[in-house]
C-alpha cells in the first residue's frame, strides 16, 4: 500500500510540473514569417517571444532560429481543474488500500475531496471498495460546448465519444429534455482538438484522420478520391469560398482538382500533395459561364480579381497559409487591388512576391511555373500537428510538379 501512494503521489507531482505543452519549441523563420504570425501559430504572446529569444525589435531573418515557450495562459489563470482536464484517461491513479476512506485519500494526496468526487463520477462516500482504481484528474482535454438549437445530449455525447450520463455527472444542473440554446456545457473527452495530422513535408508526407472536402455552391470537385486534407485544410478552403459568396452572391463555381489521397503519400503527376495541406484550385475568370470557370490559361484580361482577391485576402489575413502560388504576370492586378481595398505597404510585402521580381524568396503569394491555369494552395502546419513539416523549397530546390 505504501508504495502505491508513493507512485500515485510522484504521478501527481510529475503531471503537475512537466505537462506535454510546457516544453519549449523551436521554430526556424520561413519567408513571409512576422513574429505575430508566429506567435499565433504557437498561442503565445508576441511580448514573450520577444523576450524569450532577447529580440529588441519585431524584425525577423529567414532562418533565424526561435524558441517559444509553452502556450500563453489564460489571463486568470488557469483553475486547478483545467491543469488536471490535460490528463488522460488512463493517467494517474490512486489504488484503494483496507481501511481508506475517501477524505482520507483526498489528505493524504493533498487533493480536494470534491475534485475526487468529480474525477470519478458516483462514487459514494460512504462505501468505497479495497482495489478500486481511482482516477485521479478528468479523462482527457476540457470542452465547454455552447448547445446549439436542436441538439440532444446523446448527439453531443456521441460527437465527444463520451456518454449521456458522463455529461450529467459534469453538469450538475443539466435538465436532460431540457437543454438550450446558447448554455454551456463542460465535457471531457479523448478526442484531440484537431483529429487529423499531416505528417511530414508536402513532398514526403502522409495524412491521419482526414476529411473529405466537402461539395460548396462555390467550387465544384473534380474527383473527390483525390480531395482529402486535414482537418484545417478544408475547413479552410470552405470558409474562403463562404467568403466570397458572402460578398459576390451570383459567383460562377471554380473547379477544384487535387488535394490528397485519404491516407496523403505520392500521388500522381504532384511532386507535393502528400499531406493534406495543398489544394489546386482554378482561378475566378471573368465569362466563366454556366458551367463554372475550369482550369484553363488566363491572363491579365480575364482574371475576375475581386473574387480572386476576396478568396486569397480570406488566408492572408489570417496567416493561414504557408504559400500561394500564382503566375508572376497575374500577381499585379491582384497586388493593386489588395492595395485598393487597404492592404498596408508591409501586408503587401510580406503577402506579395510582386514587385520584387518572379524568383524572389519573400512573399506568401509567390510565382511558381505553370500556375497560368490554377492556382496552388498550401495551408500552414497547424499547431497540433507537431511531424508536420513546413516545406522549404527555396532550400531544397525541389521542383515542384504543377498539377
Ligand atoms: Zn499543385
Amino acid at each position: 500500500m505504501t508504495h502505491l501512494f508513493l507512485i500515485a503521489t510522484a504521478l501527481v507531482v510529475g503531471v503537475a510540473m512537466v505537462s506535454p505543452a510546457a516544453a519549449d519549441r523551436t521554430w526556424t523563420v520561413q519567408p513571409g514569417d512576422t513574429l505575430s504570425a508566429v506567435a499565433t501559430r504557437f498561442a503565445v504572446t508576441v511580448r514573450d517571444t520577444m523576450e524569450r529569444n532577447r529580440l529588441t525589435s519585431d524584425k525577423l531573418r529567414v532562418g533565424q532560429q526561435l524558441t517559444i515557450g509553452p502556450p500563453t495562459q489564460t489571463p486568470q489563470g488557469r483553475k486547478r481543474s483545467e491543469r488536471s482536464s490535460e490528463l488522460p484517461f488512463d493517467g494517474p491513479s490512486y489504488t484503494v488500500a483496507r481501511g481508506d476512506t475517501l477524505s482520507g485519500i483526498a489528505n493524504k494526496l493533498g487533493i480536494s475531496l470534491p475534485d475526487l468526487q468529480s474525477w470519478n463520477p458516483g462514487l459514494r462516500l460512504d462505501h468505497i471498495r479495497d482495489g478500486r482504481r481511482l482516477r485521479l484528474g478528468y479523462p482527457g482535454r476540457r470542452v465547454r460546448y455552447r448547445v446549439r438549437r436542436g441538439d440532444t445530449l446523446t448527439a453531443i455525447a456521441r460527437k465527444y465519444r463520451v456518454s449521456p450520463k458522463q455529461v450529467c455527472q459534469w453538469n450538475r444542473r443539466l435538465v436532460p429534455d431540457r437543454l438550450q440554446a446558447g448554455q454551456v456545457l463542460t465535457l471531457y473527452t479523448k478526442i484531440p482538438a484537431s483529429e487529423s495530422e499531416s505528417v511530414g513535408t508536402p513532398n514526403r508526407g502522409k495524412l491521419l484522420h482526414a476529411r473529405p472536402l466537402k461539395p460548396h455552391r462555390a467550387y465544384r470537385i473534380r474527383d473527390r478520391k483525390r480531395a482529402w486534407g486535414t482537418a484545417e485544410a478544408v475547413y479552410h478552403i470552405r470558409t474562403a469560398f463562404d467568403r466570397v459568396l458572402a460578398r459576390f452572391p451570383a459567383t460562377p463555381k471554380v473547379e477544384v482538382h487535387d488535394l490528397s489521397f485519404q491516407r496523403g503519400g505520392p500521388i500522381s503527376h504532384h511532386r507535393s500533395h502528400q499531406s493534406g495541406r495543398d489544394a489546386d484550385i482554378a482561378y475566378f475568370q471573368k465569362n466563366c459561364g454556366r458551367k463554372g470557370c475550369a482550369f484553363r490559361p488566363v491572363g491579365i484580361k480575364n482574371l475576375d480579381v475581386k473574387r480572386q482577391w476576396a478568396l486569397l485576402e480570406h488566408w492572408l489575413r489570417r496567416d493561414l497559409v504557408e504559400a500561394i502560388f500564382i503566375d508572376y504576370q497575374l500577381q499585379p492586378a491582384l497586388y493593386r487591388h489588395a492595395k485598393k481595398r487597404g492592404a498596408s505597404s508591409k501586408q503587401l510585402k510580406r503577402w506579395f512576391q510582386y514587385p520584387r521580381g518572379r524568383g524572389f524568396p519573400i512573399g506568401v503569394v509567390r510565382h511558381f511555373p505553370k500556375h497560368g491555369d490554377h492556382m496552388h494552395v498550401r495551408f500552414a502546419c497547424h499547431k497540433s500537428d507537431k511531424r508536420c513539416k513546413t516545406f522549404r523549397p527555396f532550400v531544397t530546390r525541389q521542383r515542384h510538379a504543377s498539377r
